[in-house]
């Protein structure tokens, strides 16, 4: 007998014959809490996220999926899934229900010759880029390696190379996936449109994506990466004139600007351990002495306290913010914001967050994504995704190591992104995956999908009218 939390926020018995016979129908696994693999295959990201479910399927391929699917709805169990755990919100794992484990659909396979990939719904952005590279090629994703392709790309998905290539899921030409009947489906414009319409930004809602297809470009075997380090005393120059270059860069130069605090590391210098500074960090999509040119200006700024700008292989540079986001050992509370402008106003605001933060914090606290290119070129209709005519997105990535510090690192982060919010009148929701939105309900999530909620809500209506994948930026059913 097994004690197991419903959609109904109630708990059933499940009969042992009936985990039985769900133990023989799968080739994966069914791990329940006294198993060993039991603590490995509950845990995610941020290690903030403690929770318990009654049951873990650890899926080995679709057919598990369908089952796992056809099992939860049947018993309408509070259901969880995983892909690679990354998700801030923890919404991965939950307690008392059942999880479905993703991580061993993590095959990628690649066709060099049509440019297409073939990614498990497990997979994280280090299995796709180290498939890819082997033949010249890359799959636009996000900037950390472990995170899960899927989370990211039922988001969206902004990475290094957007400027030029788009968003993970303007990439994106096909789904394989199981809705909430349990069945199997394709999507793409030719088949299911509608469901692959909602799964291009409308998060986990529709199903278990348990293959993604994607285009795949050529990449040079090195790409320029801007690197320069400047003090937090040059702060507010620096920003504003990464502000005003970016204004006129090409579309194949990609940028993000870190607020940061330099970790004790033996690749920095000693003496600069611990300093906090600020970084225009940007990929160039092109040959690398092109790149070298066009980002010279963002090199001189203000003094340079130091520069790491280097041509790289585009797999090291989608490997080089790992280690100082290891997995499972960060607390994190992230909140993102939608910007339509960044005024020195703003941007002073900004800095001075950057200087008030709690010094508890770990190493990155705020990141300043600039929007340009063929990402913001899609209109907001043409997929789910919401977030195509803002020109920046703000992040208030705040991670620590005390849970004693829970409290008052929450706090900062709520406090620094309401205000950034109501001063400058920000109403118009965020980027879901970098955001701890459990806490801000279906308002919040109204608010960033916007003239696409309803067309969503019918979707849901249609494909999941119990709302058995509830945990994740909802879109309830109508009903
Ligand atoms: C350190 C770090 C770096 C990040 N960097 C970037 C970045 O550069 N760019 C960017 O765009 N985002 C980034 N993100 C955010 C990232 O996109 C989200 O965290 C995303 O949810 C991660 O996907 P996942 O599969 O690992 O998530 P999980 O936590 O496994 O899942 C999150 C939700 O996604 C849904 N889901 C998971 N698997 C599936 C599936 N197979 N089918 C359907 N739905 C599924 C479920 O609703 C689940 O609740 C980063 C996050 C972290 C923590």
């Amino acid at each position: 007998m097994l004690q197991i939390a419903t959609l109904d926020d109630d708990t059933i018995s499940l009969p042992a014959e009936s985990l039985e016979a769900l133990r023989s129908s799968i080739r994966g696994e069914v791990i329940c809490q006294d198993d060993t693999a039991y603590d490995l295959a509950r845990g995610i990201f941020n290690g903030m996220i403690d929770r318990h479910p009654a049951m873990i399927i650890r899926c080995s391929g679709v057919a598990d999926v369908m089952r796992a699917v056809r099992f939860a709805a049947e018993h309408r169990l509070l259901t969880a899934v995983r892909g690679g755990g990354h998700g801030i919100a923890g919404t991965a794992v939950c307690d008392g229900g059942l999880m479905i484990n993703l991580e061993r659909l993590n095959s990628v396979r690649v066709d060099p010759q049509a440019k297409i990939a073939w990614v498990g719904g497990g997979a994280a952005l280090g299995d796709v880029d180290h498939e890819t590279a082997a033949h010249g090629l890359a799959c636009p994703g996000g900037v950390v390696s472990t995170t899960g392709v899927a989370g990211l790309t039922t988001g969206g998905g902004y990475g290094w190379l957007r400027g030029k290539l788009g968003m993970s899921i303007d990439n994106l030409r096909a789904v394989e996936i199981v809705t909430a009947d349990g069945q199997f489906r394709r999507a793409s414009e030719a088949e299911n449109p509608d469901l692959f319409w909602a799964v291009r930004g409308g998060g986990g809602n529709f199903g278990i994506v348990t293959t993604f297809e994607f285009n795949l470009h050529p990449i040079e075997p090195e790409v320029m990466l801007c690197n320069p380090i400047y003090a937090a005393e040059h702060a507010r120059e620096v920003l504003r004139g990464w502000r005003d270059f970016m204004a006129t860069a090409p579309d194949e130069l990609t940028t993000e600007f870190f607020f940061w605090t330099i970790p004790p590391m033996d690749h920095f210098p000693e003496e600069l351990h611990g300093k906090d500074v600020v970084v225009p960090c940007a990929v160039y999509y092109g040959p690398p002495e092109e790149g070298e040119k066009v980002i010279q200006p963002l090199r001189e700024l203000a003094p340079v306290l130091l520069d790491i700008s280097a041509p790289m292989p585009f797999v090291e540079i989608q490997q080089m913010f790992d280690p100082y986001l290891p997995y499972g050992e960060v607390i994190g509370y992230w909140k993102a914001l939608y910007m339509d402008r960044m005024n020195d106003d703003m941007a002073d605001t900004l800095v001075d967050h950057f200087l008030d933060r709690p010094k508890n914090g770990r190493i990155c606290p705020l990141v300043l994504h600039y929007l340009n290119g063929v990402s913001q070129r899609v209109p907001n209709d043409a997929t789910a995704f919401p977030g195509r005519n803002w020109s920046y997105l703000m992040e208030y990535n705040l991670t620590w190591n005390d849970p004693a510090d829970d409290e008052s690192c929450i706090a900062w982060v709520r406090s620094a992104w309401n205000e950034m919010r109501d001063k400058y009148q920000q109403h118009g929701g965020a980027y879901l995956n970098i955001d701890s939105y459990s806490d801000d309900g279906l308002a919040w999530v109204k608010e960033t999908f916007g003239d696409n909620f309803p067309r969503l809500q019918a979707l849901k209506d249609q494909y999941d009218p119990m709302n058995l994948f509830r945990l994740n930026p909802n879109i309830p059913p109508s009903e």
